[in-house]
């Protein structure tokens, strides 16, 4: 993927425009307690919605119910609402919009627009899917199914925050919409959530950026209206690493509010005052959405692109 150098993101400040309809959300896998990164995906959506007048919305994705941490979609919002980040809807479950899920994986499989694989993680860990059961699933069921793409089209997108975004499809691999196990993919199950809740803006984690291409495609298989995208960089260690789930899990647990917001908000590289992190989570988030500056999160380096994991 390539990561264009023009620049969109010109405005150092983004006063609150008002932009009508703006509706944004946040979207977490309850797979276990909130982290530094995920705390910064929720605060970042948070900030660019009300930095545009616009409403947020908190969707649990719970489908993988093996991924699914007990208790952890509550603890979750209830951190996050001691932060006074607070869904304006009542928050969705993902888990309860099967049917929805099932109707456009249908709707996609009559257009003939689905084919049956029968590779495993094992086929595919190396890179992206070689397209080996698009003229057939090469092996016994059961099978996943995957979407199938334009073998030599490429897709760009202009993200909020990164500008230009361009993949060949080619480069990514038919993504699978259903898994081996039956279980409805995240890719498919994301994009048919996001329109039936009316997203205007999807403001994420940069490691879903290649993820966006097949969720764009598959979009407008299902006539869902276009949408932007908004990718924030991904939180790294000291070392530069990216940080694992269970390292700053541990460091928000044992912050104050206005401490996390803090922290979360140097991992979105803005520049919080002296001192801020010892007030409370009102005047902390009242301040970062006055001196949102999505003009700092630029990616310098291109992410590696990810491989559909199934
Ligand atoms: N549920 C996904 C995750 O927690 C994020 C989905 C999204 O923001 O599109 O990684």
């Amino acid at each position: 993927m390539s990561v264009a150098s023009g620049s969109t993101a010109t405005a150092t400040t983004v006063t609150a425009d008002t932009r009508t309809g703006y509706r944004g959300r946040f979207a977490p896998s309850p797979s276990g307690a909130l982290h530094l990164g995920s705390l910064a995906a929720a605060l970042g959506s948070w900030l660019d919605a009300r930095a545009h007048g616009g409403t947020w919305l908190i969707r649990i994705e719970d489908l993988d119910a093996a991924r699914v941490a007990p208790g952890a979609a509550d603890t979750m919002v209830r951190t996050l609402a001691g932060l006074g980040l607070e869904s304006d809807e009542p928050i969705l479950v993902q888990s309860t919009r099967r049917d929805a899920h099932e109707a456009a994986f249908r709707q996609l499989a009559e257009e003939q627009l689905t084919y049956p694989c029968a590779c495993t993680r094992r086929h595919t860990a190396a890179g992206p899917y070689a397209g080996t059961c698009r003229n057939g699933p090469q092996g016994q069921p059961p099978w996943a199914w995957r979407l199938r793409l334009p073998a030599t089209e490429q897709c760009g997108f202009e993200d909020a925050f990164q500008g230009l975004c361009q993949f060949h499809f080619q480069q990514l691999g038919d993504p699978v919409l259903r898994r081996r196990d039956g279980l409805i993919a995240y890719q498919l199950a994301v994009v048919v959530d996001d329109g039936f809740q009316g997203i205007t803006d999807i403001v994420r984690g940069a490691d879903l950026l290649d993820a966006t291409a097949w969720q764009l495609q598959i979009r407008r298989h299902l006539s869902l209206p276009e949408v932007r995208h908004g990718h924030l960089p991904l939180v790294e260690g000291p070392d530069g690493r990216k940080l694992s789930k269970s390292e700053s899990a541990a460091s928000i647990a044992t912050l104050a509010p206005g401490e996390a917001l803090v922290e979360a908000l140097r991992a979105l590289r803005q520049s919080p005052p002296e001192g801020l992190s010892r007030e409370p989570p009102g005047v902390v988030l009242s301040w970062a959405t006055t001196h949102w500056n999505p003009s700092v999160l630029r990616l310098t380096e291109k992410p590696e692109v990810q491989f559909d994991p199934f």
